[in-house]
């Protein structure tokens, strides 16, 4: 019987600064490789969720491209070597999608808006529906309204721009509150453990 968890569909889709790498403060971006550190135990997240098999999406604004203040190429760096360090730790992120319009551009594809989980879901040929079985990551109420507004159940990581208190005003509220993506990691990996063990004891009741 499915009951729509299956295994094969694992699936976490992650903003990218104040999650991944340190976040680089109000107002400002990760311009240069030089800005880009990985937040400890990031990188032990990321190879804990490649390890028990998910598909890992980076989701992220860079407005700062639309804006002129670094260019796509100075990203696209940023990213490889991101990916890179990724790598040799023995994880995966399947890939890396981002909005580099400014808000003002009215696009679909800036967080809040669901258009770069549609694009990912695409890319393994599903449709936005798949993100009801998916976790959203991020540091912000935007990363939570998204996650929200495409179904996934939304972890919210304290290891960026926002903390707890900022959440009272929030119109949205998170499923989880984890300390950092190690943390968010633990509970993804539990949440998925905890729903396969429950369709295996409604299935045995069959
Ligand atoms: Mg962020
Ligand atoms: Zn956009």
């Amino acid at each position: 019987m499915d009951l729509g968890f299956s295994k094969k569909m694992k699936l976490v889709f992650l903003d990218r600064d104040g999650v991944i790498n340190e976040f680089p403060g109000n107002g400002n971006y990760v311009t240069k490789l030089k800005e880009f550190h990985f937040i400890p135990g990031s990188l032990d997240a990321l190879r804990l969720l490649s390890n028990e098999g998910y598909s890992i999406f980076v989701i992220s604004n860079q407005a700062g491209v639309g804006k002129g203040i670094y260019s796509k190429q100075k990203l696209n760096h940023i990213t490889r070597n991101m990916l890179k360090e990724v790598k040799s730790v023995g994880a995966k992120i399947k890939k890396v999608f981002y909005c580099m319009h400014p808000s003002s551009a009215g696009c679909d594809c800036r967080k809040p808006g669901i258009g770069l989980l549609r694009r990912a879901l695409e890319s393994m040929n599903k449709s936005i529906h798949a993100a009801k079985k998916a976790f959203f990551v991020g540091d912000t109420e935007v990363d939570i309204l998204a996650g929200h507004n495409a179904g996934c159940k939304t972890i919210f990581v304290l290891s960026g721009r926002e903390d707890y208190r900022h959440m009272r005003g929030w119109k949205v509220r998170p499923d989880y509150v984890a300390k950092d993506l190690l943390e968010a990691a633990l509970i993804i990996n539990q949440e998925s453990s905890s729903r396969s063990a429950l369709s295996r004891k409604r299935a045995s009741r069959k």
